[in-house]
């Protein structure tokens, strides 16, 4: 079972590395973050299958190209204050904490954010803070952050989040419709935000003050 999982894993990385995933940090952390013990049991032989998957509220696990993909666009050193939104599972939030200095993660549902820490304790990670909140507003308490992350799916992008950022600062967050958004890169410049995007991708809705009512 090991050396299957272990295959698995290989498997995994190769199919990221096809996907544009060239980062070799990133690739190494996911390699080494076992994705297993953020998914119900039910699930678990689906771990390494590059596809999201469902998690308890009908919210979902994101598919690890998009977490390599979200994550290389980061472009973290290891010295980064990191704000996540949508901790969902924990697995993004374990792969950030791995590749910066902390991670403040906010998620909406109580439920998800008590599991994500457990397995993240399970991991042995300590520099993650969570929270249960809104996070369309961001958690200025923290603020300001190097980079901002949010895995769930804006109408547009919060000033909040922008404002949140240190100058240079980047946020990455998909903005468009319910049903299909763009994957945004933001950049805090001195003149104002600059913005790009990498493509197409599927989230589940962000609820809340600056996101989709429920
Ligand atoms: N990165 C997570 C993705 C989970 S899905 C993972 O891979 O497991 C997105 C998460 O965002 C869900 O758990 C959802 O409950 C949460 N969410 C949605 N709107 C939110 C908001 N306004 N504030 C905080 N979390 C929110």
């Amino acid at each position: 079972m090991a050396h299957n999982i272990e295959t698995q894993r290989q498997q995994l990385i190769t199919s990221l590395r096809n996907g544009g995933v060239n980062d070799e940090r990133v690739l190494s952390v996911i390699a080494t973050t076992p994705r297993e013990i953020f998914i119900d049991e039910a699930q678990r032989s689906m771990a390494y299958a590059d596809c999201a998957l469902p998690i308890a509220m009908g919210q979902t696990i994101s598919q690890p190209l998009m977490v390599a993909l979200m994550t290389q666009a980061l472009q973290l050193s290891g010295e980064e204050k990191v704000l996540e939104i949508g901790t969902g599972s924990g697995y993004q939030t374990a792969i950030l904490a791995r590749l910066s200095a902390h991670v403040t993660s906010v998620e909406r549902h109580q439920q998800l954010a008590f599991l994500a820490a457990k397995h993240l304790m399970q991991l042995g990670i300590t520099n993650v803070s969570l929270y249960v909140g809104d996070g369309s507003l961001g958690w200025p308490d923290a603020a300001p952050y190097d980079r901002v992350l949010v895995t769930a799916a804006a109408p547009e992008v919060p000033k909040q989040l922008v404002d949140q950022l240190v100058t240079w600062g980047m946020l990455v967050i998909p903005v468009g419709s319910h049903t299909r958004q763009d994957l945004l890169v933001v950049h805090r410049a001195p003149w104002g935000p600059e913005i790009r995007s990498l493509g197409g991708c599927v989230f589940v809705p962000l609820v809340g003050e600056k996101g989709w009512s429920e």
